[in-house]
């Protein structure tokens, strides 16, 4: 095939997710040269793109690979700076060691053995909780 990329506004086989078939499908939205959203022309609904015929595990994304590390780099740097920001708006002195059987509550401080002080994100049910340290977010058993 010599045919150049898809582009936004052409027409491309896709796995609709109302109607449940592969249809023809209008591409609305392209990242890099891949098409991220489409529109269905049979129900006019737009949904994110699947490639049909992708399998499912592929190698050949090798281009991706740098960018994907860098991106996860980022975002342990926002985590580390949303701990530090947290962390110093509180007083270390109060922060709470940390105990399986303890109750807390969001933006709660605690020490913990291993992973140092953090801030009490959020409780997540069945008792456990998200509590951020330096080293990024950790899920925690609470009371
Ligand atoms: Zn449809």
């Amino acid at each position: 095939m010599s045919k150049a990329g898809p582009s936004v506004g052409d027409q491309i086989d896709a796995r609709c997710t109302k109607c449940r078939k592969i249809l023809n499908h209008t591409i609305v939205a392209m990242v890099d040269s891949r098409p991220v959203r489409v529109m269905c022309n049979t129900c006019q609904g737009q949904h994110n793109y699947k490639d049909p015929n992708a399998p499912k595990k592929t190698k050949t994304s090798t281009a991706k690979t740098p960018r994907v590390t860098k991106a996860k780099a980022n975002h342990r740097e926002i985590e580390r700076q949303e701990w530090e920001n947290l962390c110093s708006a509180k007083n270390s002195v109060e922060a709470a060691s940390y105990a399986m059987d303890g109750q807390y509550v969001p933006g709660s401080l605690i020490k913990h053995k291993v992973f140092g002080l953090g801030v009490v994100e959020q409780a997540t049910g069945n008792r456990k909780m998200i509590v951020i340290f330096e080293e990024g977010k950790k899920v925690l058993r609470c009371a």
